[in-house]
C-alpha cells in the first residue's frame, strides 16, 4: 500500500497513562526516547514527537501498522499455540521490512530505510534473542542505512557487532558472509581506508563465487565495487579491465533477457515490468552511468567498449519499457555497436 500523496501520514493521539499498567513506560519506535504519542490505528506503537511518527510511518509503519496489533498485544502470553502462532507472524514481519529497506536503500533513500531496518533489528532480537547469528542480516541492513546519512560511527558499532556474531559461527552460510564482506568493503572506501576495502571486497567477490556462481549479478556487483577502490588509487588500468568484465557479463545478461522479452512481446501481458524489480534496475543503471562517466573522462577513450556500456543502458531501458529514453543519447552508439557486429548475431 502506498500512501496517498507524499507527507500523508497516519494520526498519532496522545497516550493516555491510565491505559497501561504502571510501571510499563512507553519508548518511541525510533529514538528509544520516553513516547508521549501513539499511533491511533493500532494503538501499540508509541513515539517521543510527532517528526518520529511522520517518518516511521512513511518509512515503514504504514505496511505494518495492523500487522503489529496481534504481535504486541499478546506479547505476554505465554499459551505455547499462542508464541508459535506470534513467532510465525514476526518472521513474516522481518521479511516485509528487510524487503522495504533493501528496496529504499537501492534507490539511494537512506533515511527512510531506517525505520523498517530498525523494526527488523528489533523484531529479530525479540525472536531470536540478543546476541544471536539471526541479527546480523539486520545489523547489515541498519548499517547499511546509516552509512547512506554518514553516521560512521553507528556504522562501524554495528558491523563490528556482525563481525562478532559471525566469527562466534565459522559454519555460517556464505550469503551472510559475502554481505557483511561487501558492507565492510563499502565502509572501509567510505572512510578512505582503502587497503583494506579491497581485503573485503576480495573476499564478497569468493563468497558471491561460491554461493551465486561466477557470472551472477551479485558477484559483477563485486567487481563493480572493487573497481571503484582502485579508481580512487588512481589504478585506471585496473578499473578499465574491470569495467570491462562487468559490461560484458551484462551484455550476455541483456542480450539474453531481450531475447525473452521479445519473445513475449505478442503475448497481452505486458511483461516488461516483471524482468526486473525496479530497485534492480535502478542500481544497474546507476552504476552502467558511473562507467560510462569513467570511461569517457579517459584521455585514451576506448570506444567499443564505451559502446558496449550503452548499448547495455539501451537494453537496460528497453527491457524495463523506458523507450524514450532507448532512442535519444545512445542510440547512435547503440547502432554503432550493433553495426560492428559486437553484439554477436
Ligand atoms: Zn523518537
Ligand atoms: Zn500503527
Amino acid at each position: 500500500m502506498e500512501p496517498d500523496e507524499p507527507g500523508t501520514s497516519g494520526v498519532a493521539t496522545k497516550i493516555m497513562p491510565l491505559a497501561f499498567p504502571k510501571g510499563k513506560e512507553k519508548y518511541c519506535e525510533l529514538c528509544q526516547r520516553e513516547a508521549y504519542i501513539q499511533c491511533s490505528e493500532c494503538q501499540v506503537t508509541f513515539y517521543c514527537n510527532a517528526d518520529h511518527q511522520q517518518a516511521d510511518w512513511v518509512g515503514i509503519h504504514e505496511r505494518i501498522c495492523q500487522m503489529l496489533v496481534p504481535i504486541r498485544a499478546m506479547k505476554d502470553i505465554y499459551d505455547p499455540s499462542v508464541r508459535k502462532k506470534n513467532q510465525l507472524r514476526k518472521r513474516h514481519l522481518i521479511k516485509i521490512c528487510t524487503l522495504v529497506a533493501q528496496s529504499k536503500l537501492s534507490e539511494g533513500k537512506g533515511e527512510e530505510a531506517l525505520p523498517a531496518a530498525h523494526c527488523c533489528l528489533q523484531t529479530s532480537i525479540d525472536l531470536y534473542g540478543p546476541n544471536t547469528i539471526q541479527l546480523v542480516p539486520a545489523y547489515i541492513l541498519l548499517a547499511e542505512a546509516n552509512m547512506g546519512l554518514g553516521n560512521l560511527a553507528v556504522v562501524a558499532e554495528l558491523l563490528s557487532q556482525a563481525e562478532w556474531a559471525v566469527l562466534k559461527n565459522p559454519e555460517l552460510g556464505a550469503s551472510i558472509q559475502q554481505q557483511l564482506h561487501r558492507s565492510l568493503g563499502q565502509f572501509y572506501t567510505t572512510t578512505g581506508n582503502l587497503e583494506t576495502a579491497l581485503f573485503h571486497f576480495a573476499n564478497d567477490i569468493y563468497f558471491a563465487c561460491e554461493e551465486y556462481g561466477l557470472d551472477s549479478s551479485a558477484t559483477t556487483k563485486g567487481y563493480f565495487l572493487i573497481a571503484d577502490v582502485f579508481a580512487r588509487q588512481g589504478k585506471t588500468l585496473i578499473v578499465h579491465s574491470l569495467y570491462s568484465e562487468v559490461a560484458e557479463r551484462w551484455h550476455k545478461h541483456l542480450s539474453s533477457l531481450l531475447e525473452t522479452h521479445q519473445k513475449h512481446a505478442d503475448s497481452s501481458v505486458d511483461s516488461s515490468v516483471s524482468f526486473y524489480e525496479k530497485s534492480q534496475r535502478v542500481e544497474m543503471e546507476e552504476m552502467l552511468r558511473v562507467m560510462l562517466e569513467f570511461e569517457q573522462k579517459q584521455s585514451r577513450r576506448d570506444v567499443n567498449h564505451i559502446a558496449l556500456i550503452a548499448h547495455n543502458l539501451a537494453m537496460l531501458w528497453f527491457v524495463s519499457g523506458d523507450l524514450h529514453k532507448t532512442c535519444i543519447p545512445t542510440a547512435q552508439q547503440h547502432q554503432q555497436h550493433c553495426e560492428e557486429g559486437l553484439c554477436g548475431p
